[in-house]
Protein backbone atom coordinates (compact mmCIF):
# COMPACT_ATOMS: atom_id res chain seq x y z
CA UNK A 1 0.00 0.00 0.00
CA UNK A 2 3.31 2.50 0.75
CA UNK A 3 5.97 1.56 -1.80
CA UNK A 4 8.82 3.52 -1.21
CA UNK A 5 10.83 3.73 -4.52
CA UNK A 6 14.91 5.00 -4.28
CA UNK A 7 14.56 7.85 -1.56
CA UNK A 8 17.21 10.22 -1.12
CA UNK A 9 17.28 13.47 1.03
CA UNK A 10 20.41 15.63 1.24
CA UNK A 11 20.58 18.49 3.34
CA UNK A 12 23.22 20.29 2.12
CA UNK A 13 25.95 18.28 0.95
CA UNK A 14 25.22 15.49 3.63
CA UNK A 15 22.99 12.65 2.48
CA UNK A 16 20.63 12.35 5.58
CA UNK A 17 18.36 9.44 3.32
CA UNK A 18 20.90 7.14 1.13
CA UNK A 19 18.67 5.60 -2.26
CA UNK A 20 16.04 3.85 0.47
CA UNK A 21 13.66 1.48 -0.82
CA UNK A 22 10.62 -0.56 0.75
CA UNK A 23 7.17 -1.91 0.52
CA UNK A 24 4.87 -1.51 3.78
CA UNK A 25 1.71 -3.75 3.23
CA UNK A 26 -1.64 -2.79 4.65
CA UNK A 27 -2.03 -3.83 8.15
CA UNK A 28 1.69 -4.71 9.32
CA UNK A 29 3.06 -2.73 11.66
CA UNK A 30 6.37 -1.91 11.73
CA UNK A 31 8.76 -0.52 14.28
CA UNK A 32 12.22 1.53 12.77
CA UNK A 33 14.49 2.04 14.89
CA UNK A 34 18.85 2.88 14.73
CA UNK A 35 21.18 5.10 16.29
CA UNK A 36 20.99 9.13 16.87
CA UNK A 37 21.18 10.76 13.34
CA UNK A 38 20.69 7.19 11.72
CA UNK A 39 17.97 8.76 9.29
CA UNK A 40 14.53 7.46 10.73
CA UNK A 41 13.04 11.28 11.49
CA UNK A 42 14.22 11.99 7.96
CA UNK A 43 12.45 8.88 6.46
CA UNK A 44 9.16 9.09 8.00
CA UNK A 45 8.93 12.93 6.75
CA UNK A 46 9.26 11.76 3.19
CA UNK A 47 6.49 9.15 3.94
CA UNK A 48 3.94 11.57 4.41
CA UNK A 49 5.75 14.22 2.07
CA UNK A 50 6.71 16.99 4.07
CA UNK A 51 10.09 17.20 3.53
CA UNK A 52 11.96 17.36 -0.12
CA UNK A 53 13.08 14.12 -1.11
CA UNK A 54 14.53 12.10 -4.57
CA UNK A 55 12.81 9.19 -5.68
CA UNK A 56 9.15 8.19 -5.18
CA UNK A 57 6.73 7.02 -2.73
CA UNK A 58 3.43 5.52 -4.05
CA UNK A 59 0.51 4.88 -1.77
CA UNK A 60 -2.20 2.68 -3.35
CA UNK A 61 -0.27 3.02 -6.74
CA UNK A 62 -0.66 6.91 -6.93
CA UNK A 63 2.57 9.14 -6.91
CA UNK A 64 2.56 10.89 -2.91
CA UNK A 65 4.00 14.13 -4.27
CA UNK A 66 0.93 14.25 -6.92
CA UNK A 67 -1.49 14.14 -3.87
CA UNK A 68 -3.20 17.16 -2.20
CA UNK A 69 -2.18 17.53 1.26
CA UNK A 70 -5.86 17.17 2.40
CA UNK A 71 -6.40 14.54 1.03
CA UNK A 72 -2.56 12.66 1.89
CA UNK A 73 -3.88 13.63 5.34
CA UNK A 74 -7.26 11.78 5.05
CA UNK A 75 -4.68 8.70 4.42
CA UNK A 76 -1.66 9.58 6.59
CA UNK A 77 -1.89 10.45 10.02
CA UNK A 78 1.11 11.49 12.55
CA UNK A 79 1.20 11.25 15.97
CA UNK A 80 4.58 13.13 17.42
CA UNK A 81 6.55 13.54 20.43
CA UNK A 82 4.75 15.94 22.71
CA UNK A 83 5.74 19.10 21.98
CA UNK A 84 5.48 22.67 24.15
CA UNK A 85 1.74 24.15 23.66
CA UNK A 86 1.62 27.84 22.94
CA UNK A 87 -2.00 28.19 21.79
CA UNK A 88 -5.04 27.19 23.72
CA UNK A 89 -8.07 25.03 22.46
CA UNK A 90 -10.53 22.94 24.47
CA UNK A 91 -9.88 19.16 24.23
CA UNK A 92 -13.05 18.68 21.95
CA UNK A 93 -11.79 21.50 19.66
CA UNK A 94 -8.15 20.06 19.08
CA UNK A 95 -9.78 16.67 18.72
CA UNK A 96 -12.42 17.86 16.09
CA UNK A 97 -8.79 19.40 14.23
CA UNK A 98 -9.11 15.67 12.98
CA UNK A 99 -12.31 16.01 10.86
CA UNK A 100 -11.50 19.40 9.22
CA UNK A 101 -9.56 17.14 6.40
CA UNK A 102 -12.95 15.29 6.28
CA UNK A 103 -15.18 18.84 5.64
CA UNK A 104 -15.37 19.81 2.34
CA UNK A 105 -15.46 23.95 3.04
CA UNK A 106 -12.87 25.90 5.17
CA UNK A 107 -15.54 27.71 7.26
CA UNK A 108 -17.93 25.04 7.48
CA UNK A 109 -19.99 24.41 10.85
CA UNK A 110 -18.95 20.83 12.23
CA UNK A 111 -21.62 18.49 11.61
CA UNK A 112 -23.96 15.90 13.80
CA UNK A 113 -21.63 13.04 13.05
CA UNK A 114 -18.08 15.16 13.56
CA UNK A 115 -19.54 15.68 16.82
CA UNK A 116 -20.46 12.58 17.60
CA UNK A 117 -17.04 10.75 15.96
CA UNK A 118 -14.85 13.32 18.04
CA UNK A 119 -16.98 12.47 21.15
CA UNK A 120 -16.13 8.73 20.30
CA UNK A 121 -12.56 9.54 19.99
CA UNK A 122 -12.26 10.95 23.41
CA UNK A 123 -14.01 8.35 25.01
CA UNK A 124 -11.85 5.57 23.60
CA UNK A 125 -9.12 7.36 25.18
CA UNK A 126 -10.65 7.91 28.20
CA UNK A 127 -10.69 11.63 28.00
CA UNK A 128 -14.44 12.66 27.40
CA UNK A 129 -14.68 14.10 31.11
CA UNK A 130 -12.16 16.64 29.96
CA UNK A 131 -13.14 17.87 27.16
CA UNK A 132 -14.06 21.30 27.80
CA UNK A 133 -10.25 21.81 29.41
CA UNK A 134 -7.84 24.08 27.52
CA UNK A 135 -5.27 22.09 26.14
CA UNK A 136 -2.51 23.79 28.09
CA UNK A 137 -3.69 22.72 31.78
CA UNK A 138 -3.37 18.90 30.67
CA UNK A 139 -0.34 16.93 31.78
CA UNK A 140 1.96 15.14 29.35
CA UNK A 141 0.32 11.79 29.28
CA UNK A 142 -3.01 13.12 28.69
CA UNK A 143 -1.86 15.73 25.84
CA UNK A 144 -0.61 12.74 23.94
CA UNK A 145 -3.90 11.05 24.66
CA UNK A 146 -5.74 14.16 23.17
CA UNK A 147 -3.57 13.91 19.92
CA UNK A 148 -4.15 10.09 19.42
CA UNK A 149 -7.52 10.89 20.15
CA UNK A 150 -7.43 13.71 17.05
CA UNK A 151 -5.59 10.73 14.92
CA UNK A 152 -8.62 8.52 15.65
CA UNK A 153 -11.10 11.60 14.54
CA UNK A 154 -9.42 12.36 11.31
CA UNK A 155 -9.23 7.90 11.05
CA UNK A 156 -6.42 7.55 8.07
CA UNK A 157 -5.61 3.86 7.10
CA UNK A 158 -1.74 4.62 8.13
CA UNK A 159 -0.40 6.54 11.57
CA UNK A 160 3.59 7.70 11.44
CA UNK A 161 4.70 7.49 14.40
CA UNK A 162 7.68 9.79 15.70
CA UNK A 163 8.90 8.66 18.85
CA UNK A 164 5.16 9.50 20.47
CA UNK A 165 6.26 7.88 24.29
CA UNK A 166 9.33 10.51 24.76
CA UNK A 167 8.58 12.43 27.46
CA UNK A 168 5.43 10.19 29.06
CA UNK A 169 6.10 8.57 32.17
CA UNK A 170 6.41 4.45 31.98
CA UNK A 171 2.37 4.01 32.62
CA UNK A 172 1.66 6.27 29.53
CA UNK A 173 4.26 4.74 27.69
CA UNK A 174 3.22 0.87 27.83
CA UNK A 175 -0.86 2.27 27.79
CA UNK A 176 -0.13 4.48 24.71
CA UNK A 177 1.70 1.55 22.84
CA UNK A 178 -0.53 -1.28 24.03
CA UNK A 179 -3.39 1.00 22.95
CA UNK A 180 -1.56 1.24 19.38
CA UNK A 181 -1.45 -1.84 18.62
CA UNK A 182 -4.94 -3.27 19.76
CA UNK A 183 -6.59 -0.13 17.61
CA UNK A 184 -4.72 -0.86 14.70
CA UNK A 185 -5.15 -4.97 14.54
CA UNK A 186 -9.26 -3.95 15.20
CA UNK A 187 -9.28 -1.54 12.70
CA UNK A 188 -7.09 -2.55 10.27
CA UNK A 189 -4.79 0.61 10.06
CA UNK A 190 -1.10 0.62 9.85
CA UNK A 191 1.73 2.00 12.34
CA UNK A 192 5.08 2.48 11.09
CA UNK A 193 6.17 3.62 14.14
CA UNK A 194 10.05 5.52 15.33
CA UNK A 195 10.17 4.06 18.50
CA UNK A 196 13.66 4.64 20.30
CA UNK A 197 13.14 1.80 22.94
CA UNK A 198 13.32 -1.28 22.07
CA UNK A 199 11.08 -3.06 24.58
CA UNK A 200 8.54 -0.58 23.66
CA UNK A 201 9.59 -1.19 19.68
CA UNK A 202 8.85 -5.18 20.29
CA UNK A 203 5.55 -4.19 22.06
CA UNK A 204 4.14 -2.88 19.35
CA UNK A 205 5.31 -4.96 16.51
CA UNK A 206 6.26 -7.74 14.70
CA UNK A 207 8.76 -6.43 12.63
CA UNK A 208 11.26 -3.71 12.86
CA UNK A 209 13.38 -1.83 10.30
CA UNK A 210 17.02 -0.80 11.45
CA UNK A 211 18.63 2.44 9.99
CA UNK A 212 22.22 2.88 10.17
CA UNK A 213 23.78 5.83 8.20
CA UNK A 214 20.67 6.92 6.14
CA UNK A 215 19.83 3.19 5.02
CA UNK A 216 17.86 0.44 5.96
CA UNK A 217 20.42 -1.76 7.61
CA UNK A 218 18.13 -4.51 7.89
CA UNK A 219 14.43 -5.68 8.60
CA UNK A 220 13.43 -8.68 9.73
CA UNK A 221 11.03 -10.00 12.80
CA UNK A 222 12.00 -8.72 16.60
CA UNK A 223 13.48 -12.22 17.62
CA UNK A 224 15.59 -12.67 14.33
CA UNK A 225 16.76 -9.35 15.17
CA UNK A 226 17.81 -9.80 19.02
CA UNK A 227 19.29 -13.28 18.00
CA UNK A 228 21.29 -11.67 15.42
CA UNK A 229 23.55 -9.58 17.74
CA UNK A 230 23.32 -6.36 15.23
CA UNK A 231 22.11 -3.95 17.60
CA UNK A 232 25.32 -4.05 19.73
CA UNK A 233 27.12 -2.86 16.36
CA UNK A 234 24.10 -0.38 15.75
CA UNK A 235 24.33 1.04 19.33
CA UNK A 236 28.05 0.34 19.90
CA UNK A 237 27.44 -0.99 23.41
CA UNK A 238 26.51 -4.99 24.57
CA UNK A 239 22.92 -4.89 24.59
CA UNK A 240 22.01 -8.06 25.70
CA UNK A 241 24.48 -7.90 28.83
CA UNK A 242 22.49 -4.72 29.44
CA UNK A 243 18.82 -5.89 29.31
CA UNK A 244 19.93 -8.99 31.45
CA UNK A 245 22.06 -7.43 33.96
CA UNK A 246 18.57 -5.04 34.46
CA UNK A 247 16.70 -8.18 34.61
CA UNK A 248 19.09 -10.07 37.19
CA UNK A 249 18.34 -6.45 39.80
CA UNK A 250 14.67 -6.87 38.96
CA UNK A 251 14.69 -11.05 39.73
CA UNK A 252 16.86 -10.28 42.65
CA UNK A 253 14.07 -11.77 45.57
P1 LIG B 1 17.22 10.29 13.45
O1 LIG B 1 15.75 10.54 13.42
O2 LIG B 1 17.60 8.90 13.13
O3 LIG B 1 17.86 10.76 14.74
P2 LIG B 1 17.31 12.39 11.46
O4 LIG B 1 16.52 11.90 10.32
O5 LIG B 1 16.67 13.38 12.37
O6 LIG B 1 17.89 11.16 12.29
O7 LIG B 1 18.65 13.05 10.93
C1 LIG B 1 19.52 12.37 10.05
C2 LIG B 1 20.74 13.23 9.84
O8 LIG B 1 20.39 14.42 9.13
C3 LIG B 1 21.42 13.68 11.13
O9 LIG B 1 22.81 13.65 10.94
C4 LIG B 1 20.93 15.09 11.32
O10 LIG B 1 21.87 15.86 12.01
C5 LIG B 1 20.76 15.56 9.89
N1 LIG B 1 19.65 16.54 9.77
C6 LIG B 1 18.37 16.34 10.12
N2 LIG B 1 17.62 17.41 9.86
C7 LIG B 1 18.46 18.35 9.34
C8 LIG B 1 18.28 19.67 8.86
N3 LIG B 1 17.08 20.28 8.84
N4 LIG B 1 19.38 20.32 8.39
C9 LIG B 1 20.59 19.71 8.38
N5 LIG B 1 20.82 18.46 8.80
C10 LIG B 1 19.78 17.78 9.28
Amino acid sequence: MLKVDSISVYYNNFKALDNVSFEFKKGENISIIGANGSGKTTFLKCLCNILDFKGNVYLDNKNIKNIKRKDLAKKIGILSQIIPINFDFSVFDTVMMGRFIHQDRFFVSNTKEDEEIVINALKTVELLNLKDKNISNLSGGQLQRVFLAKIIAQNPDIILLDEPTNHLDFKYQIELITFLKKWSLKENKTIIGVIHDINLAMLLTDNIIIMENGKIKMYDKSENIIKSNILNSIYNIDIKKYMLDTLKKWDNK
